[in-house]
C-alpha cells in the first residue's frame, strides 16, 4: 500500500487509525488543530502538577486482552505505563447519604462472590447475570479481536439490544444491588430505558476482567502513536485545525487549514465528531437525509470535571482504584439529570498514579457527569473570554462538588493547594465535540438505526473513525480505528495479522 491518507483530528481515533495504517505502508498525515495531538489522551501541567484530561481508567492491557495485543502489534506495548488496580478493590462505590460502601474485587469470580455476599439472596440471579454478561460480549467478534462476522448486521441475542436497565432486573430483584451493578455507568454515559445492554456488557467485561491507571498521563499512549507514524515516513501536524474539506463529484478533493495550507492524498480520514465535520464540508457533500440523521442523533452527556493538587505535606492517601460516589439511591440511571441545588448528584474521582508513587496522593480528579443545558446559556462564548456569571456558577458547582467530596474524604479541603474545573464548554471547543458530550453519540437501543454510523460515506474517499463510530474510550476507539484502516486495506487484514502475532489468541 503506497495511499496517502490525510487524517483530520489527531485524537486517540485518528492515531490509532494512523498507526495501523502506517503499519500497512500508507503514508500518513495526521491534521490536529490543538498545539499538541491526543484529543482525550491529552495531558496538561499546573504548577508543574500534570493533569489527565479524558482517559482516566482504562482495560483491555492485560495478555489476550484487545488492547493489549493491539498495542502489541503496534509495537508500543512496551512503551506504556499502566498501573493495575488493586485486585482486591478494583473500584469502590459510595452512597453518601447512607454512607454504604462497596469496594468491589477484580475479575468476574471474585466479584461474583462478593456480591453474593453482601446480597445472600441474590446470588443465583448474579451467576446467571455474569454468565450472561459474557454471553452477550462473545457476541461482539472484534471485542476478542475474531474477524468480523457481520457485525451489527449479524442476528444477535435478544438480550444484546434491550435497555441494560432492564436486562439487569432480569436477574435481581434487590434494587441496590440493580444499582451497584450499573455503578460503571459513567464510564458510558448509561441512560435507563436507551442504553443497550450489549455497551453495558461490554464495558463492564473490560473491566471486570481488569482496569488500570496510566502511570504519569495519558499522554504516553498518544505520543507512542505518534512516534510510531513519523517514524514510518508520515507526519502529525498540530496547532492548525482543518478549517475546510473540498468535495467534488463525492470525492475530497483537499483539505485546507486555518494557516491557509493544503493537503491532497487519496484517502481522507475524520475523527472528528460528525457534526463538525459537517461545518467543514460543502452543503452537497452529503444527501439532505445523510445531514439530518447526523444532527438528529443524541449525544451522551458532558461532564463538569475538578482538579486538585493537595499541599506540600498533605497526606492525603493515594488510592489504587476509581471511587464512584452516589449522593443517594436511585441515580444511577440519573447521574446527568441536572438541578443545580442537587449538582453533583455522584461522582467518579482518582488519585493518578505517579512514577515514584507512594502512600500519599499529590493530586486528584473528579468527573461529574452534566449535561449541556446546564451551560447552555453560555454556548456562545468561547475559551478565555466567557461571561461573568458563567465563571460565578462555575465557582459555586465547583464548591458544591468539594462539599460531596468532603463525604468521601471528610478534611480533604484542608489539603487542598490548587483547584480548578472544566464545564462542558469546555469539553466542546477543546475538543470540537458538539455539546461537550464526552462518548459523542449516544447508543439508543429504541432506534439503533440512527445511532449506529457507518465508517464509509456517500464522498467515496471519505471515512469516519472515532468515538461516534461503534463504540467510545480506550477500547471503542481503538476497535473502529481497525475497521476504519481495514476500510481501505482489505476487510479482517489486521485483525488477522494481530492474531497471527499473538501468542494468547
Ligand atoms: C472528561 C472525560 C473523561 C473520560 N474518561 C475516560 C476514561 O476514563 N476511560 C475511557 O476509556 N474513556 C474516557 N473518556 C472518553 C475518551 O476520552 C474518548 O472516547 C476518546 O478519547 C475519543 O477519541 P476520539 O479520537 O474519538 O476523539 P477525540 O479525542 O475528541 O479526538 C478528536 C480530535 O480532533 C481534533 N479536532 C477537532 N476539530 C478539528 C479540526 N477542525 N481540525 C483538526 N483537528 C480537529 C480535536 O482537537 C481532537 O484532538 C473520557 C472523556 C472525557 C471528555
Amino acid at each position: 500500500m503506497n495511499a496517502h491518507v490525510i487524517i483530520i483530528g489527531g485524537g486517540l481515533g485518528g492515531l490509532t487509525t494512523g498507526a495501523l495504517l502506517s503499519k500497512e505502508g500508507c503514508r500518513v498525515t495526521v491534521l490536529e488543530k490543538n498545539p499538541i495531538a491526543g484529543g482525550g489522551l491529552q495531558c496538561f501541567r499546573r504548577q508543574g502538577v500534570l493533569f489527565e484530561t479524558g482517559m482516566h481508567i482504562v482495560g483491555g492491557f492485560t495478555p489476550g486482552h484487545n488492547l493489549y495485543e493491539i498495542c502489541r502489534y503496534l509495537g508500543i506495548m512496551d512503551k506504556l505505563s499502566i498501573r493495575d488496580t488493586d485486585p482486591d478493590c478494583m473500584d469502590s462505590v459510595t452512597f453518601g447519604r447512607t454512607g454504604e460502601i462497596y469496594r468491589l474485587p477484580r475479575g468476574r469470580v471474585a466479584l461474583e462472590n462478593y456480591l453474593a455476599r453482601r446480597f445472600p439472596g441474590q446470588a443465583d440471579g448474579l451467576h446467571r447475570y455474569f454468565d450472561d454478561l459474557w454471553t452477550l460480549s462473545e457476541e461482539v467478534d472484534l471485542f476478542y479481536l475474531r474477524p468480523d462476522s457481520g457485525g451489527m448486521l449479524k442476528p444477535h441475542s435478544d438480550a444484546f439490544l434491550m435497555p441494560a436497565d432492564s436486562f439487569i432486573g432480569r436477574y435481581v430483584d434487590d434494587p441496590v444491588l440493580a444499582e451497584l451493578l450499573a455503578y460503571m455507568n459513567p464510564m458510558y454515559g448509561g441512560v435507563a430505558g436507551h442504553t443497550p445492554a450489549f455497551v453495558h456488557a461490554l464495558i463492564n467485561v473490560l473491566y471486570i476482567n481488569g482496569s488500570g491507571m496510566f502511570t504519569d498521563g495519558s499522554q504516553q499512549m498518544a505520543d507512542a502513536l505518534c512516534r510510531l507514524i513519523t517514524q514510518a515516513g508520515g507526519e502529525v501536524l498540530t496547532g492548525d485545525p482543518v478549517t475546510e474539506i473540498a468535495v467534488e463529484e463525492r470525492f475530497v478533493t483537499r483539505v485546507t487549514t486555518r494557516r491557509g495550507k493544503t493537503y491532497k492524498g487519496d484517502w481522507y480520514i475524520s475523527d472528528l465528531h460528525p457534526c463538525t465535520l459537517l461545518t467543514l464540508v460543502p452543503e452537497t457533500a452529503f444527501p439532505r437525509s445523510y445531514r439530518s440523521r447526523l444532527q438528529e442523533i443524541p449525544n451522551s452527556y458532558s461532564a463538569f470535571s475538578v482538579y486538585i493538587k493537595f499541599k506540600e505535606g498533605a497526606r492525603q492517601p493515594f488510592a489504587g482504584h476509581p471511587c464512584y460516589y452516589q449522593e443517594d439511591h436511585g441515580y444511577v440511571w440519573r447521574l446527568a439529570e441536572y438541578d443545580e441545588a442537587d449538582f453533583p448528584r455522584g461522582f467518579m474521582c482518582l488519585t493518578p498514579p505517579a512514577g515514584n508513587q507512594g502512600p500519599w496522593a499529590e493530586r486528584m480528579t473528579l468527573n461529574c457527569p452534566m449535561p449541556f443545558s446546564a451551560v447552555a446559556a453560555w454556548a456562545d462564548s468561547h475559551t478565555g473570554h466567557r461571561p461573568p456569571d458563567y465563571y460565578a456558577w462555575k465557582e459555586r458547582m465547583l464548591q458544591q462538588t468539594l462539599d460531596r467530596l468532603e463525604r468521601l474524604r471528610p478534611g480533604i479541603r484542608r489539603d487542598i493547594g490548587l483547584c480548578f474545573a472544566s464545564t462542558p464548554l469546555t469539553i466542546r471547543d477543546y475538543y470540537g465535540t458538539k455539546e461537550g458530550a464526552i462518548y459523542g453519540y449516544n447508543r439508543d437501543c429504541r432506534n439503533m438505526a440512527l445511532s449506529q454510523v457507518p465508517i464509509g460515506t456517500k464522498v467515496r474517499n471519505l471515512l469516519l473513525t472515532g468515538q461516534n463510530i461503534n463504540l467510545h474510550g480506550i477500547c471503542g476507539v481503538p476497535l473502529t480505528a481497525i475497521q476504519t484502516a481495514e476500510a481501505i486495506v482489505g476487510r479482517n487484514t489486521i485483525v488477522t495479522k494481530i492474531r497471527q502475532g499473538s501468542l494468547w489468541l
